[in-house]
């Protein structure tokens, strides 16, 4: 007798990449990583670490002409480790999808109605779902009889209430568009809060949380037993905090006076706001070690870059208190907030009214696990919980296909 399948494999497509990684579900465990970097150029790279196989990172350069070669070139890499995506062992493929509206409240096994679907919702994320919907339809090809899910960005913030999920303008124009607050990350909002109540010992039921995912994209949620009642990003990932990029929040008016004043069209606009704002348009640059770096040799516009973005974390952490009304934890995830210490300890500097601090000697430590590092007794407990949205979508995955 076989034994049921366990592994899934984590598909992430992007418009020029793809991110991979296959899990076996048995034991969490990671058996392979990679990246399919620069699709359709010359340049393309492969890197493939087989895990399972011993770790030798692997990396094939050479032109990789479209998402088809993309994922046949992944699976050959798999196979060569005996790994293959033909394998019995594979329960499923399991795909991030940026915006599922507010048809996707959880993940959803793909079949054309639901591809329909999210082709529908391309209007309001046209960069990110038709690479999604690609990948998809690329892993069908190879494996026809496998079932497919879609795990959607925005699937954890449908149960944000109305009032904090609507824009406060004409309801008509509004429904007619579909504009409203979806919110994005979910996977990792969803994974991180859980993971706080449990280094906490609770239940996610039992605690609020505010999660701050900082990476080159960043976003806040008020997480209230369990459930998203808030977060930061909106229609699309552009609302919100500072980013690597993006401006996060600005008065919409300053969009008309681009227009009408510098004469902008709406693409340059988009441009601007969405790849040359945030911390690189302050001072620059986009990465935080960069920005700490300068900060220490006295650069003024990468202080005033990081002041920034620092004024912005406060006014969400204020507000989603005010919004949570008891705040059990406050975790800190994403490539910015598992990283940088100087950060973790600027957003908290000041907060102590809110019950907010951080002890240096803690916040200083490194390390991949959940920790502390709000000092002994705090009112409200500060983590650092390293995000891991690879892992939540297979398993997200998994429970589905097994249910
Ligand atoms: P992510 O989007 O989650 O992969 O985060 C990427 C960002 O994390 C980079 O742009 C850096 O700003 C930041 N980052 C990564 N490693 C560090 C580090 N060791 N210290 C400070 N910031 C870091």
């Amino acid at each position: 007798m076989t034994a049921n399948p366990t592994r899934v494999l984590v598909l992430n497509s992007g418009s020029s990449s793809v991110k991979y990684q296959l899990l076996d579900m048995a034991d969490s465990a990671r058996l392979a990583v990679g990246l399919v970097e620069r699709i359709g150029e010359e340049t393309s790279r492969l890197t493939h670490t087989p895990l399972a196989a011993g770790g030798e990172r692997r990396v094939t350069d050479g032109p990789i002409a479209d998402h088809d070669a993309a994922l046949k070139a992944v699976a050959a890499e798999l196979a060569a480790d005996g790994l293959g995506l033909d394998s019995p062992q594979l329960a499923a493929i399991g795909h991030r999808v940026v915006h599922g509206g507010l048809k996707f409240t959880a993940p959803t096994v793909i079949d054309e109605v639901v591809l329909a679907e999210i082709e529908r919702l391309v209007p309001v994320a046209p960069l990110h779902n038709p690479a999604n919907i690609t990948g998809i339809r690329t892993a069908q090809a190879l494996r026809p009889d496998l079932p497919q899910v879609a795990v959607f960005d925005t699937a954890f913030h449908t149960t944000m209430p109305e009032h904090a999920a609507r824009y406060a303008i004409d309801v008509a124009t509004a429904d007619a568009h579909r504009i409203r607050r979806y919110g994005f990350h979910g996977t990792s909002h969803a994974y991180v809060s859980r993971r706080t109540a449990h280094l906490l010992g609770k239940d996610p039921s039992e605690v609020n949380v505010i999660v701050l995912h900082l990476g080159n994209g960043a976003s806040a949620s008020a997480v209230a037993g369990g459930r998203c009642v808030d977060t930061s990003m909106g229609l699309t990932p552009l609302e919100g905090l500072v980013m690597g990029t993006r401006s996060g929040d600005i008065d919409p008016a300053v969009t008309f006076h681009l227009k009408r004043v510098a004469g902008m069209s709406a693409d340059e606009i988009d441009d601007l706001l969405n790849k040359r704002s945030g911390l690189v348009g302050l001072c620059g640059d986009n990465d935080m070690r960069e920005i700490r770096r300068r900060i220490d040799e006295g650069d003024e516009a990468a202080a005033l870059a990081f002041d920034i973005y620092i004024h912005r974390l406060k006014k969400y952490l204020g507000a989603y208190t005010a919004v949570l009304g008891r705040v059990d934890a406050v975790a800190f995830t994403a490539g910015v907030g598992e990283n940088a210490a100087p950060v973790r300890a600027a957003a908290m500097a000041g907060l102590e009214g809110l019950g907010m601090a951080v002890d240096a000697d803690r916040n200083a430590v490194r390390s991949d696990e959940p920790r502390l590092i709000s000092p002994e007794g705090a009112s409200v407990a500060v983590a650092v919980v390293p995000t891991d949205e690879e892992l939540e979508i297979a398993r997200q995955t998994y429970a589905l296909v097994t249910a």
